[in-house]
């Protein structure tokens, strides 16, 4: 038997940018912000739920559903913040992260041979899912107009196909930070119900949106409350990624088919965690500001640094990301940077290629997280904008402004 035995449509798979880049990091003690992830905790009242629960007993499996009183506060919540109604009994499920709910939307709702379109860069995680469930990836680029990262609603018409039968959206976008608008969901909203699609947005960002931009849930338009399976997660929301208590709410039918399929992947999980989130959210208002203030401090902390060190960045209307053109301090290939940033800056990166089925398309560009203490980020920036100013000529690479057009 040959030594390989994972099955070859997983080859492309074997290991995430995310446990790389942090391997990266621990090796070479740089600072790392590449996989994002906060380095501090959520607010304490929510740690001690936790904790409560572990000590009163709550650590048993609890209901497949997930727990009620977590299903009651997140129809709660996305009924105060979108008008967005849901059945806690019949039409929330919590699962384990938003990657399970993902995962387990995809299997249950686009038989194999069916297309599911993403828009380009997208979470690694969906390809992943897509092949899980033997479907097809078909794809629709984002690109920058004005360094705001968008799409062209003639290309996402002309995407679908007959095999079409679901898209993914992820909306606040990881990694290019764009908040999808009223009317760039009324475009997909206008796709989906032409050709009877169903949609599976992701919204695992929701709350961590800047500059007074707000997140509408693409649900929340008309004619898509029956067609669209909403995901959202306590990871980003309360930083608590390592908790993984995540959520899909829907119509009943699609919640029901999602079910079905979740049973066999974990059952059910996190006890303890759920019942803490179920505390916390009706709380949210308080600590999400704050997070939200803290959030926008660092991303300006780093723009600003490394914008005035000659570094190209995109717009970032909300989550944990930074999106930069590795052109712009000279380098052509977004992986050479990441790897140069880590032993000549000490500063770890994502390159946003492993966000892309085109490697060529995003081979230009790095991402940044910018979840972290305020001393990390200042210290971080100070590193980049000192690089910036050694590399500035680097033989062979185009000024950004000149190869802007192939972006
Ligand atoms: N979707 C996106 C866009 C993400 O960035 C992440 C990473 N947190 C996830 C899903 C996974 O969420 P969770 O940790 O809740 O599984
Ligand atoms: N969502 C995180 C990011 O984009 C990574 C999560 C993971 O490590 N899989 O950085």
């Amino acid at each position: 038997m040959s030594n390989d035995v994972l099955v070859p449509k997983f080859a492309a798979f074997r290991s995430t940018i995310f446990a790389e880049m942090t391997a990266l990091a621990n090796r070479t003690g740089a600072i790392n912000l590449g996989q994002g992830f906060p380095d501090s905790d959520g607010p304490p009242e929510l740690l001690k739920a936790a904790a409560d629960a572990v000590l009163a007993g709550r650590n048993q499996y609890p209901p497949l559903p997930g727990v009620p009183e977590l299903r009651r506060a997140i129809a709660e919540q996305r009924s105060a913040d979108y008008g967005t109604p849901y059945d806690p009994d019949t039409e929330i499920l919590v699962t384990a992260g938003a990657t399970e709910a993902i995962t387990a939307a995809i299997a249950a709702l686009v038989p194999a041979g069916d297309e599911v379109l993403v828009f380009e860069p997208y979470y690694d995680s969906y390809s992943a899912a897509i092949t899980m469930a033997g479907a097809h990836r078909r794809t629709v680029p984002l690109r920058p107009q004005h360094d705001r990262f968008t799409f062209d609603p003639d290309e996402l018409a002309a995407a679908v196909t007959p095999r079409t039968r679901a898209v993914l959206v992820n909306t606040p976008h990881n990694p290019t930070g764009t908040v999808f608008s009223a009317a760039e969901l009324a475009h997909i909203a206008a796709v989906c119900r032409r050709h009877d699609l169903i949609a599976v947005t992701d919204e695992v960002y929701e709350h961590l949106t800047f500059d007074g931009i707000r997140h509408v849930p693409l649900a929340s338009l008309p004619g898509m409350a029956e067609r669209t399976l909403t995901i959202s997660s306590a990871g980003k929301t309360f930083n608590a990624t390592g908790w993984k208590i995540g959520w899909a709410c829907g119509p009943e039918r699609m919640v029901a088919a999602v079910r079905t399929v979740k049973q066999y992947l974990t059952f059910a999980g996190g006890t303890p965690f759920q019942y803490a989130v179920a505390a916390a959210l009706p709380e949210r208002h308080g600590w999400l500001s704050e997070l939200r203030a803290r959030l926008m401090t660092a991303r300006d902390t780093l723009r600003d640094a490394l914008t005035s060190s000659g570094w190209r960045c995109f717009s970032c209307e909300a989550g944990y990301f930074l999106q930069v053109d590795a052109r712009s301090v000279g380098y052509l290939d977004g992986t050479a940077l990441c790897q140069d940033l880590a032993t000549k800056a000490g500063v770890v990166a994502i390159p946003s290629s492993a966000f892309y089925a085109d490697t060529e398309a995003g081979r230009h560009l790095v991402r940044f997280a910018f979840c972290k203490s305020h001393a990390v980020i200042a210290t971080a920036a100070g590193r980049l904008a000192e690089f910036a100013g050694t590399t500035k000529q680097r033989e062979g690479a185009a000024p950004w402004r000149e190869a802007r057009r192939s972006v």
